[in-house]
């Protein structure tokens, strides 16, 4: 009989896992099943395009069905507890699956609740609905200060705040009303980009176009009603508009299978991608604690790694592949883009802003429907 594999999560980690799996094993070798709460596929680099007006809902969101390939069956269920000693995943709906491997693939959980004053303050773009949210507000602000900031880290796409300082002030010059808008970025590390060798060239823009910073700047609370955000370093800083990346957890079920560490990632050993304590179940994607940052290139990557590992072991075959950290990302500042690649062990290398890059990105992402979501091509 073959084996059963359970993926829980159906963004691009759990996707691109399920969909190269597919393709190893014939049907009579492993059933292969995802499960999502939503059942819908969000391709979250889109936010920031959304943010502007340069993508709509329907470019970003599909249904995980029309995505899977047609061997992988999907359940639209939450997964409640994971028992990984009964080796069961549990649903909602109180289903009880059996599992011979078990892939997690459950994402980061947005937690504005956690910032003082941050759900009546602030705004965010981290999900469809907070993002068109922002859109409004932007199309009708003509003067004053947008403040941006991170409600707590880990967050995912590191680069996306700068990325959308950067954004905000070459729309506003094209609106032709920068000179009555002040952009001021704070960022909670000793510097404005979270990658140490690219942080001179981000500093080197912001300095060009004139963007505001402050470092060190941790957000304790949000005051709605005076408008002002303070820092847990003693700061307090007025702002007219807050963007405000809000802070992340691990998913709820991690908690309640007691199987994350205190901000509910699940603890994965960086090579070989498995939960430290088990031979047959894997974490892929945001959802671990692994150092790198939480992006789908290396939730990309990490899928790929397993389901190589995981084919392999059902066919009788040592499973070798490890995941070096490798992640590649186009950070986007609306006309220029910058390229950066790295894994665990090569941090990325200089490179300056250009605009085929930019274009690289908007190909991409039109293309990610048809290659990477699939695992087909790359
Ligand atoms: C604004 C923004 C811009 C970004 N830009 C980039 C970029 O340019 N490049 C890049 O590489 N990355 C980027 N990212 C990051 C990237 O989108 C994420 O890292 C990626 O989506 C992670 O994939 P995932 O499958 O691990 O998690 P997710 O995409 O969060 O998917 C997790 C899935 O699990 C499901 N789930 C969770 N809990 C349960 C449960 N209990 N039961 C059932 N289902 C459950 C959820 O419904 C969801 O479908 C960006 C992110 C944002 C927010």
């Amino acid at each position: 009989m073959g084996k059963n594999i359970i993926i829980v999560g159906g963004g691009p980690a759990g996707t691109i896992a399920a969909n190269s799996l597919a393709k190893k094993l014939k049907k009579e070798e492993a059933s292969i099943t995802v499960i999502d709460k939503t059942g819908k596929h969000v391709y979250e680099p889109g936010l920031l395009y959304l943010t502007f007006g340069e993508q709509d809902p329907k470019d970003i969101v599909r249904n995980e069905r029309d995505i899977l390939n047609k061997k992988v069956s999907l359940i639209v269920d939450e997964a409640t507890k994971i028992d990984t000693k009964r080796e069961i995943v549990e649903l909602k709906r109180g289903d009880k699956l059996h599992y011979d491997y078990l892939i997690i693939a459950t994402g980061a959980r947005l937690c504005p609740e956690e910032v003082p004053g941050m759900k009546e303050g602030a705004y965010h773009f981290y999900n469809v609905d907070e993002a068109l949210k922002l859109k409004d507000a932007l199309n009708k602000f003509d003067k004053g200060k947008i403040v941006i900031g991170v409600g707590g880290v880990p967050y995912k796409c590191p680069p996306a705040p700068a990325e959308i300082a950067c954004f905000l002030d070459y729309k506003l010059r094209r609106k032709r009303i920068r000179d009555k808008v002040e952009i001021h970025y704070l960022s909670p590390l000793p510097r404005i980009f979270p990658i140490e060798s690219i942080d001179p060239i981000v500093k080197e823009i912001f300095d060009k176009e004139e963007i505001k910073y402050t470092t060190f700047f941790n957000v304790e609370s949000v005051d709605p009603e005076r408008k002002e955000v303070k820092s847990l370093e003693g700061e307090t800083i007025g702002y007219d508009l807050l963007i405000l990346i809000p802070p992340h957890k691990g998913s709820k079920v991690i908690e309640d299978s007691l199987l994350g560490d205190r901000g509910g990632w699940v603890p994965t050993d960086r090579y070989t991608l498995k939960v430290k304590g088990y031979d047959n179940v894997y974490a892929i994607g945001d959802a671990t604690d692994l150092p790198i940052s939480k992006s789908g290139a290396a939730a990309h990557y990490e899928a790929k790694v397993v389901a190589n590992n995981i084919a392999s072991e059902i066919k009788g075959n040592e499973s070798l592949d490890k995941y070096n950290g490798k992640v590649v990302c186009i950070c986007d500042s609306g006309n220029k883009a910058i390229y950066l690649k790295f894994d665990y062990d090569h941090p990325p290398k200089s490179t300056r802003p250009r605009w085929i890059y930019r274009l690289l990105k908007l190909t991409f992402n039109k293309l990610y429907w048809h290659t990477v979501a699939k695992a087909r091509f790359l």
